[in-house]
């Protein structure tokens, strides 16, 4: 069985210490064929210091040393994942023309300029106006950022509000049915993926992002450029609940997933 984990952060990243070194050997050590890492670049990241820059030509020439040293034994892919915002489509002109990167996630951190993950955003929306929000900027992203290779984790914006709601529950699924349909759709349409991202489990959600209903619907609608990612921040949660992702992906009737050498797609057995 093809092991590939498509979401992984090094100490390129603001929020992660982990060392490009350590990730490579614990992938060695977990009989990987491909590992992609794919560190933060969130520009416009709102607050006094913005701790998700990237040093891109550094970033860039260091993953390409890897790669080549490490060559016989994984394939060590170079990816990035960028925090977007209506605005910043110029900004990030540079990453798109780049020949380098075999993989681009598109996600939404911050919404209205706002980062959702600071209390601020669910103290100024009600929950399910906050959610009408995120879910309103994704769609508009998907039209602005169409190079993107796939979206991460699409309903990022449940693992947030618990802070503020007591009662804190999911997203009201059928409430917010109609726009997550046209962001599906309209991702299908411009052939840009998704992603299963295992992450929300060690947050203590019980599911994934998306969760089961997002990612039922996905098929439903035809959809099928998925990848698998364990958004790790630290080499020991590499693939990490992949087996359960692969499990409820099958279920949903997902035959294959997806992963990308420069920006090119490729689908393997789940
Ligand atoms: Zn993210
Ligand atoms: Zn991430």
């Amino acid at each position: 069985m093809y092991k590939a984990d498509s979401h992984v952060h090094s100490n390129f990243s603001g929020d992660s210490m982990e060392k490009l070194e350590s990730i490579i050997e614990r992938a060695l050590e977990l009989g990987m064929n491909e590992i992609t890492i794919t560190d933060h670049l969130d520009l416009d990241f709102p607050g006094e210091v913005n701790i998700f820059t990237l040093d891109l030509n550094n970033y860039i020439e260091t993953l390409k040393k890897l790669k080549n040293e490490y060559r016989k034994k994984i394939n060590l892919k170079i990816g990035i994942e960028l925090g977007l915002q209506p605005h910043l489509k110029e900004e990030y002109r540079e990453i798109f023309s780049c020949e380098d990167i075999d993989f681009i996630i598109g996600s939404s951190h911050c919404v209205a300029g706002m980062d959702i993950a600071d209390k601020k955003f669910f103290e100024k929306y009600a929950k399910d106006e906050a959610h009408r929000i995120y879910f309103e900027e994704v769609l508009k992203n998907i039209d602005i950022f169409p190079e993107i290779s796939i979206y991460g984790h699409l309903d990022f914006i449940n693992r947030y509000g618990r802070s503020v709601y007591d009662d804190y529950k999911k997203i009201n699924f059928e409430m917010h049915k109609e726009v997550i349909d046209k962001i599906l759709k309209k991702l299908i349409e411009k052939k840009i993926g998704i992603e299963i991202n295992t992450s929300a489990l060690r947050y203590g959600l019980r599911d994934f992002h998306p969760c089961r209903k997002i990612l039922k619907r996905y098929r439903e609608l035809g959809g099928e450029i998925i990848t698998i990612g364990s958004d790790a921040h630290r080499a020991l949660d590499i693939m990490r609940d992949f087996d359960k992702a692969k499990d409820v992906l099958r279920e949903l009737g997902f035959e294959k997933y997806c992963v990308f050498t420069k920006r090119k797609l490729e689908y393997k057995d789940l």
